[in-house]
């Protein structure tokens, strides 16, 4: 990695990190290289290529420039889903293990940790992120050895904001792993590891790649030997990327700060005009004010993030009709893409029983806010009409 600045800024690294050496005819854009073994014999050398279930030279610029943006002294390792990256760090801790959940987190997060406990004895306790002292005394009784805090903030889908700095220092004093997953903020929003959180994860199909074309994941930490054990277990169990993603998605983190800070405005924005609707019972979004998530956001976060939740009303009749009435939104699963999409999650029957049945979750893209603002108020009349 070559750049100029010292400590050059998140907007920077994204653009300048992970780029080919600087000599003279090279190209400025790393290759994408299509190999699957490489020329190799006697015993590997250090740092060599050998077979691209291992890493790829395509791999790690990507790798490096997620690293560098998490503020991780070493590079990331990127994986071929979010999910293959989660599931690497709970393989973290011993089968049996305590794993602390937040009640809303990913729910095939909550899915795995399930998964995991039933087949291995385990326990998963299920915690409010948003109440600091709850789970500040859950973590006091925690086994150490056995244990694992996974947390999630702003969660998915319900936006609550837990105060990470507290809850990292506290398993960091009781010698418990955490891990974060940063999916919804980006590293542009928060730098969990700078608050004492073990790994950070990424499901990279969101914000980080951007457009809605890939699926990949990433885990980073600055610990040696849990780099270690985390490639060890993407070469064990084969969780790999192929070449092209993840080229295309360092093609996309090049704009991730232009991106992030379009959306995040536009979300604002639309929280703000949403809350003044009378079709509109309830809008989750930490920018505003009154949002339970406002205070512990504006201290800890750069941002409140590009995810809102919207509750219409008229029930979930009223949340269906309003998703089948949008135009320029796209009814569509997963976020973080430059198009802005809506879904209402309980229509998965896997989602968690506290999430509303109403709660539609919207993902602000980069459009011009007011052609968003338009289709969403015409919407909202349509469904309400209909109700
Ligand atoms: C989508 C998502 C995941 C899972 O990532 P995949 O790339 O779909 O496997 C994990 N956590 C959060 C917060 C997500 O939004």
């Amino acid at each position: 990695m070559s750049t100029p600045a010292e400590k050059p800024s998140p907007a920077t690294l994204a653009v300048a990190a992970g780029r080919p050496p600087r000599a003279q005819g090279a190209p400025v854009n790393p290759p994408l290289v299509w190999s699957s073994t490489y020329v190799s014999q006697g015993v590997q050398g250090a740092g060599e290529l050998l077979y691209a279930r291992m890493g790829t030279e395509t791999w790690t610029p990507f790798e490096e420039a997620v690293g560098a943006l998490e503020g991780a002294s070493r590079p990331a390792l990127v994986f071929g889903s979010g999910m293959a990256a989660v599931a690497a760090v709970f393989s973290l801790v011993p089968p049996g293990s305590t794993v602390v959940v937040p009640r809303h987190a990913y729910q095939v997060s909550l899915g795995l940790a399930d998964d995991l406990a039933a087949r291995h004895g385990g326990t998963v306790i299920r915690v409010d992120v948003d109440r600091t002292d709850e789970v500040l005394e859950v973590v006091a009784g925690l086994d150490p050895a056995r244990s694992l805090l996974w947390l999630e903030s702003p969660t998915n889908p319900m936006l609550e904001v837990a105060d990470l700095p507290a809850l990292l220092a506290a398993a960091r004093e009781r010698g418990v792993l955490s891990a974060v997953d940063n999916t919804f903020a980006t590293p542009l929003g928060q730098n969990p590891l700078a608050w004492g959180a073990d790994v950070v994860v990424h499901s990279a199909t969101k914000y980080l790649a951007g457009h809605s074309d890939v699926v990949l994941g990433v885990t980073v930490t600055d610990d040696e030997r849990l780099h270690a054990d985390l490639l060890k277990h993407r070469t064990m169990h084969g969780a790999i990327a192929g070449p092209a993603e993840v080229w295309l998605a360092l093609r996309g983190l090049r704009t991730l700060a232009l991106r992030v800070e379009r959306s995040q405005a536009n979300a604002a924005e639309l929280a703000a005009r949403l809350s003044g609707h009378p079709a509109v019972a309830q809008v989750r979004h930490p920018s505003l004010p009154g949002d339970p998530g406002h205070e512990v956001a504006a201290r800890t976060m750069r941002g409140f993030g590009s995810v809102l939740g919207l509750r219409p009303v008229g029930g979930a009749a009223g949340a269906d009709a309003l998703v089948a009435a949008v135009r320029l939104w796209v009814p569509a699963t997963s976020l973080g893409g430059v198009e802005s999409s809506l879904e209402r999650r309980r229509r998965f029957a896997t989602e968690s029983r506290t999430v509303p049945e109403d709660l539609l979750r919207l993902s602000v893209g980069i459009e011009d806010v007011e052609d968003l603002w338009a289709d969403l108020a015409q919407a909202l009349d349509a469904a309400a009409g209909a109700a």
